[in-house]
């Protein structure tokens, strides 16, 4: 199971990686296109809060399934990073970035 989670995680770092970069690079085409009309401006000054958020969250995400990765490197990747009860397998397999237990997530 560990070895396993370690796997989906270093995916997961890829894909958000890739996500982050593909943000980006859209953000980076925004600033070199200030010659467009007004409306197109304001439609597109929209999208980009949109793109800022999201790309804030999956540099969220991104740090969160780099802490899940050292956990299980440092052999304490099971363990709730709260109160240090094993996390329930089934939270595990549903979101295998996850470092605290049922309980402390709430919290
Ligand atoms: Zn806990």
């Amino acid at each position: 199971m560990t070895n396993e989670r370690r796997r989906a995680l270093v995916e997961l770092r890829v894909e958000t990686l890739e996500r982050i970069q593909r943000y980006e690079a859209h953000q980076h085409q925004r600033r070199d296109a200030l010659d467009k009309d007004l409306e197109e401006q304001a439609s597109e000054i929209q999208s980009d809060d949109i793109v800022d958020l999201l790309e804030n969250e999956a540099h969220a995400e991104l740090t969160q399934i780099e802490k899940a990765i050292s956990r299980i490197d440092a052999h304490e990747g099971e363990l709730c990073e709260v109160c240090g009860e094993v996390i329930d397998i089934h939270r595990l397999q549903a979101l295998p970035y996850a470092t605290r237990c049922n309980e402390c997530a709430i919290l």
